[in-house]
């Protein structure tokens, strides 16, 4: 694969491969509040997951997914880019191929 092939609304396995993955880090109290209170874990550390998954994802793994809440989603969202660490481990958990991205091949 390579840039022209990668496309995250195809995939999500980063949002649906670990409940401790999507957690708050640096959010402030006025950040959190955007987020939809029952999309939050009961701890109020992070997005709410059902088994691995994020209830803010939408759509199929490999196929078509969509976060529900993109604009406000957390700062770890934010951060996971294709081809990082995150995202390949992700990727292998689901047996999707991996990312190649230019220049890292
Ligand atoms: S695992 Fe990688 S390619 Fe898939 S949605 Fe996350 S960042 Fe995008
Ligand atoms: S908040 Fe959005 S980007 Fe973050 S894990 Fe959940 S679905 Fe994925």
């Amino acid at each position: 694969m390579d840039a022209a092939d990668f496309d995250c609304t195809s995939c999500g396995a980063c949002c649906a491969t670990s409940s401790e993955w999507p957690r708050f880090t640096l959010e402030d109290d006025a950040q959190i509040a955007l987020i939809p209170p029952e999309l939050i874990s009961a701890d109020e550390g992070g997005m709410r997951c059902v088994g691995a998954r994020c209830s803010a994802l939408s759509g199929e793994i490999g196929k078509t997914t969509a976060c529900t809440i993109y604009a406000v989603r957390p700062d770890v969202c934010h951060a996971c880019m294709p081809g990082d660490p995150e995202c390949l481990f992700a990727r292998r958990a689901w047996g999707l191929p991996p990312l190649v991205l230019p220049g890292s091949a």
